[in-house]
């Protein structure tokens, strides 16, 4: 027997719809790259989104587009994510931070049919457009007073919205449909896309909203410094308009000092990012002696939060939840608030819970399994590859039936790659990665890949890729040559190899040199003991 209850489409755009009709005075403020700060409501962003998507129509956008986005945490930005998504078309954030190559191989992965980029990306653009897909239009997201002389054809986004109507007739979607695409660095090769529906995004803002409702609730400031290009900014500009939670966007502007003045001067109560990012703000902290006014609470994720930043944040009154996930998973997968009956242990235990990973979140399923694929007790001790399912996890890689066939298990749950333990209350410790990759302030770097380029210098012989722990950025990467006999290749030289392929800040920090690499029982190179070996390495 079913239950009477009628079915609507969950749709993306009904949040922003809601948030304009119920939360009327949550804001969005931005630091722009045009330098001054810009302030609306929702209602006004709805109105926006509203005239952005009648512009998008006007350019010929249509049903399932991949409209792509290369910019900064800001309100057009946002405004990109709800018109493109609600008129049907898919909204692609692209990560500037990749090297050349790869933005093309996923402009042209994505069939990207528009980029729409902030002032700061118009030279890297300029640079790459003969590589970038044929017919690709560039919409630049200012006013007409700053638009840039280029060579390019330009479109400017403000004259796109202008003199447009306030109200778009939001098509009914399936909420199945497609709504928004981003791709995440793999162990080796270009970037896989995730491929997120109406459905999966809805249900994930929900699941956010729950989890993290100490941010999350009308009235509260948040500061998402984790970018819009970076996997949804973590939900952030899903989840705080659903529930009345102004967003507090910093723009190009991430040191500590810019952080500090944007969140004092906003009242921001929570603030999400990387633990590197945290770094710089808890050293502008320390510099002026005190936290920025009604400061109180933070979201650390994306790398693991290092205990002295975690007990730093506790012990000045700020809270800290400490979260993972992946993009894969919308991204979020636990979140480390302390269930109330922790809250009375001693600090240091305290401390001991939080630097774990946390809880899962309504909405994902963890399951440790051993090398044969055998599920482990949640005993907080036995180890095992991380699988996880639900709602809001991709049911395979867009348009890449290798990376899907490897990802997926036999029950349909997806691989993380995390080597991890979950103990009896559920907290999930992440021990170790199973992929071969480093992840620097929060972004990837693929250890095969610099390998494979070093390779092909003809000095060397052998060599690895290993990430050395490191204060600011988490892990930095260090490469291990093995050079062919009498030739020693120099540092310059095997930069200006991987320059061809990577950005700069992808490139290893030091060159070691030895004989032989270490080997494994099957004879491949034993990263394990490299990692042992270099243990307490310091890079220059
Ligand atoms: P995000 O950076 O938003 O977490 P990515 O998809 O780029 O998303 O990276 C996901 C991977 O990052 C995870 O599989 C895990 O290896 C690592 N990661 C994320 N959060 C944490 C954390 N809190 N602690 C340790 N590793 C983490």
């Amino acid at each position: 027997m079913h239950g009477m209850m009628m079915h609507r489409p969950l749709a993306i755009i009904d949040i922003l719809k809601f948030a304009a009709e119920s939360h009327r005075t949550g804001e969005i403020v931005s630091r722009r790259v045009e330098g001054d700060l810009h302030r609306y409501t929702y209602p006004q962003a709805y109105a926006r989104a509203a005239q952005l998507a009648h512009g998008l129509k006007a350019l010929g956008v249509g049903d399932a587009d991949r409209v792509a986005t290369l910019a900064w945490n800001g309100y057009r930005h946002f405004e990109l994510y709800y018109a493109v998504s609600g008129m049907g078309a898919v909204c692609h954030t692209i990560n500037p931070r990749l090297p050349a190559e790869q933005l093309a191989y996923i402009a042209h992965h994505a069939e990207d049919r528009l980029l729409f980029l902030d002032l700061t990306f118009v030279p890297l653009i300029e640079k790459i457009a003969g590589e970038l897909p044929e017919g690709l239009r560039y919409v630049v997201m200012t006013d007409r007073a700053h638009m840039p002389e280029s060579a390019l054809d330009l479109i400017c986004y403000e004259d796109l919205l202008e003199g447009q109507p306030e109200d778009y007739d939001w098509p009914e979607l399936d909420e199945n449909a497609a709504a928004a695409l981003c791709y995440t660095s793999g162990t080796t090769g270009n970037p896989k896309g995730a491929l997120y529906s109406h459905r999966s995004t809805v249900l994930h803002a929900f699941s956010v909203a729950v989890a993290l409702g100490e941010a999350l609730q009308e009235g509260r400031r948040i500061l998402p410094v984790v970018p819009l290009f970076h996997v949804n900014a973590w939900g952030l500009p899903y989840a705080a308009p659903l529930t009345g939670a102004s967003l507090i966007f910093p723009g190009p502007a991430l040191d500590g000092a810019a952080l500090f003045d944007l969140m004092e001067a906003e009242g921001v109560y929570s603030a999400w990012g990387v633990p590197t990012v945290w770094l710089g703000l808890q050293g502008e902290i320390r510099k002026r002696g005190r936290n920025p006014d009604g400061f109180g609470h933070v979201v650390v994720g994306g790398s693991a939060a290092p205990r002295a930043m975690i007990e730093s944040f506790e012990k000045s009154g700020v809270t800290v939840c400490h979260a993972w996930g992946m993009t894969e998973m919308s991204p979020v997968g636990t979140q480390g608030h302390l269930p109330a009956a922790m809250t009375s242990l001693p600090f240091e235990r305290q401390m001991d819970v939080k630097q774990k990973q946390g809880r899962r979140i309504f909405g994902v399923e963890l399951k440790i399994v051993d090398e044969e694929g055998r599920r482990q007790p949640h005993d907080g001790a036995s180890r095992g590859e991380l699988y996880v399912r639900g709602n809001s996890i991709i049911s395979g890689y867009y348009a890449n039936r290798e990376a899907t066939e490897a990802a997926m298990d036999a029950e349909g749950w997806f691989g993380t790659g995390d080597i991890a333990t979950i103990d009896a209350e559920g907290f999930l410790t992440i021990q170790d990665r199973a992929k071969d990759l480093i992840k620097s302030g929060g972004e990837w770097i693929s250890s095969l890949d610099l390998e494979n380029v070093v390779m092909s210098h003809p000095g060397v012989a052998a060599c690895a890729v290993i990430a050395i722990p490191h204060p600011k950025w988490d892990e930095r990467p260090l490469l291990i040559v093995v050079p062919e006999e009498g030739e020693r290749p120099p540092k310059e030289e095997l930069d200006a190899l991987l320059m061809e392929h990577f950005a700069r800040w992808q490139l290893p920090d030091a060159v070691e040199y030895m004989e032989a690499l270490p080997l494994t029982a099957t004879g491949k190179v034993s990263k394990l003991t490299l990692r042992d070996r270099f243990r307490d390495y310091v890079l220059p």
